[in-house]
């Protein structure tokens, strides 16, 4: 018998509905500032705590002991899953992965910004084995440095890869196979370690790792980052050991200078720049929350198609946990004569949910186009379809990532795992499946009480939304002249997409594990 969690009060969705409607007429009724500075600090320059952004700057130690212990993390995760008992809720394998990880990181991002990337294992373990070296520069031979081929330049291979994995995830049912989540755990690391053996820099992590791509586009949400401390000093600065390293640290891994960082993206929270700038002019930043997304971030249009990617992947993930998505796989299944896993049944719902979200976008970009062309004539002749398109796509950033945190939300806080047994089992041996009545208990001990779970998923999508309309104004003034009902169009697909969220937070959703 399949189980699952009540979904959230309608009243919650009615209260979410008029304030889209207030705040959308005034996003069209007050325009953007024409100049408003971001506001930022530097945590280095705080009292009490800069002392210990200071400390963990200039120390490597802190930074490598975490390495190291998300490192043998993952070597338990890899043993649990290839050699442990296939019960999914049993083995630390899938338990780790899909509840906790993959939950964590993206909460995370609130807190830390790109730094899970620092401390990822699939990076860490490649670096070990192709460099020699756990932390200094390297005088290893064993990477042949080639320029990475344009066709890679770029993050497709990260999209294509996204999809990929959703397909094998969801698809193929690997979140409920340890033995598989290992494979594809093991699968990311020999890409990770191939890359780097042959190409120069971080090829996997700038452009093909779908999980780096995802926080580092998140990451431009956060009110965190790695800046300069006195941007004086970086102006001034001939030498850049942040971009070319120093004798004893490597390089920037994405070929940033630090002294000109304007967003997130590509920093991976390494902390090389930490170590080798000469004037330790480097340090964690808070600023205002979502300003790059807002404003600051370039748009481009291969990011702006996997910021879109993200999002309809994002709706798909929750449309495969509710009831209706059982009835139309066995319907289409019907329909096309598909039988045994309904592979094609499920890849032509994975196919509609990917396009369908990036048309309507298309739509809405169209219209804008129009009305602006309308309201400002032949001054708009320069305003082509691929700058409306990639500069408005930002707004998919705080729409995927608030349902993304208030959909996992409910896993995690629902569906929290015997913990202890898991460490002190990892492989789950000689252990039994859960139990109807087990799986009632924990269905019922939550981590904190319903209603508090209903009010932070509220909270978090009414804050996507408002922040997809802070994109749209600043953004449509900044970039387009446009104000007023030429900003109709986004209001209305960042509506419609927060809608749905609504709708699908509403419906009772299935019990992952
Ligand atoms: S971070 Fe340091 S090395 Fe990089 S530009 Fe600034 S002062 Fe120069
Ligand atoms: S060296 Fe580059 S990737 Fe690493 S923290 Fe500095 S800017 Fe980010």
């Amino acid at each position: 018998m399949i189980m699952t969690h009540p979904g959230l009060p309608l009243y919650w969705a009615y209260a979410i509905g008029i304030m889209m409607l207030l705040l959308g007429l005034l996003t069209m009724a007050i325009k953007a500032p024409t100049t408003s500075a971001s506001r930022s600090i530097s945590l280095a320059k705080l009292p009490l705590i800069g002392d210990l952004f200071r400390f963990l700057a200039k120390y490597t130690w802190p930074l490598l002991l975490l390495k190291i212990i998300f490192a043998a993390l993952f070597i338990t995760v890899i043993t649990a899953g290839l050699w442990g008992t296939p019960i999914v809720e049993r083995n630390l394998a899938t338990t780790l992965t899909w509840n906790l990880w993959w939950t964590g990181i993206i909460i995370a991002i609130v807190f830390s910004g790109s730094a899970w990337c620092a401390l990822c294992p699939w990076d860490n373990i490649a670096s070990w084995l192709v460099n020699h070296s756990i932390w200094r520069r390297s005088s290893s031979q064993s990477r042949l440095q080639l320029k990475v081929p344009n066709m890679l330049r770029s993050v497709w291979p990260a999209s294509l890869l996204f999809i990929g994995f959703t397909w094998l995830e969801l698809g193929i049912g690997i979140v409920a196979s340890p033995y598989a989540t290992a494979m594809l755990a093991l699968l990311m690391l020999i890409l990770a370690t191939t890359t780097l053996a042959l190409f120069e820099g971080k090829a996997f992590c700038r452009y093909m790792c779908p999980v780096g791509r995802t926080v580092g586009a998140y990451s431009q949400l956060a009110p965190i980052a790695l800046r300069p401390i006195d941007s004086e000093i970086c102006r001034n600065c001939k030498t850049l050991e942040c971009f070319h390293g120093s004798d004893k640290i490597a390089p920037c891994p994405t070929k940033i200078v630090m002294g000109r960082l304007q967003e997130n993206t590509y920093c991976t929270s390494c902390g090389n720049c930490t170590q080798s700038c000469p004037s330790s002019n480097v340090s964690w930043q808070l600023r205002s929350p979502s300003s790059e997304a807002i404003k600051e971030a370039k748009p481009h249009m291969d990011e702006a198609f996997f910021l879109l990617i993200l999002l309809s992947l994002t709706l798909f993930h929750g449309l495969t946990m509710l009831d209706y998505w059982e009835g139309y796989l066995s319907e289409m299944a019907q329909l096309i004569n598909d039988s045994g896993q309904l592979i094609i049944s499920f890849s032509i719902g994975l196919g509609v949910t990917l396009i369908l979200p990036i048309f309507i976008y298309c739509l809405c970009i169209g219209l804008t186009q129009g009305l602006l062309k309308k309201r400002l004539g032949a001054m708009v002749t320069k305003l082509s379809f691929n700058k409306l398109f990639s500069g408005f796509a930002f707004i998919s950033l705080p729409l995927a990532f608030s349902y993304h945190i208030a959909h996992n939300l409910t896993h995690f806080v629902r569906e929290s795992s015997d913990w202890l047994s898991l460490v002190t089992n990892p492989l789950g041996t000689g252990a039994e499946p859960l139990s109807m009545m087990e799986k009632h208990t924990r269905h019922m001990e939550m981590m904190v009480s319903e209603n508090t779970l209903f009010i932070m998923q509220g909270i978090i999508i009414a804050i996507g939304f408002v922040i997809a309309t802070q994109v749209i104004r600043h953004r449509g003034h900044r970039l387009f002249a446009a104000q007023g009902i030429t900003l109709l169009p986004m209001i209305l697909f960042a509506a419609l997409v927060t809608g749905f969220n609504l709708w699908m937070l509403v419906q009772p959703m299935t019990m992952r594990m």
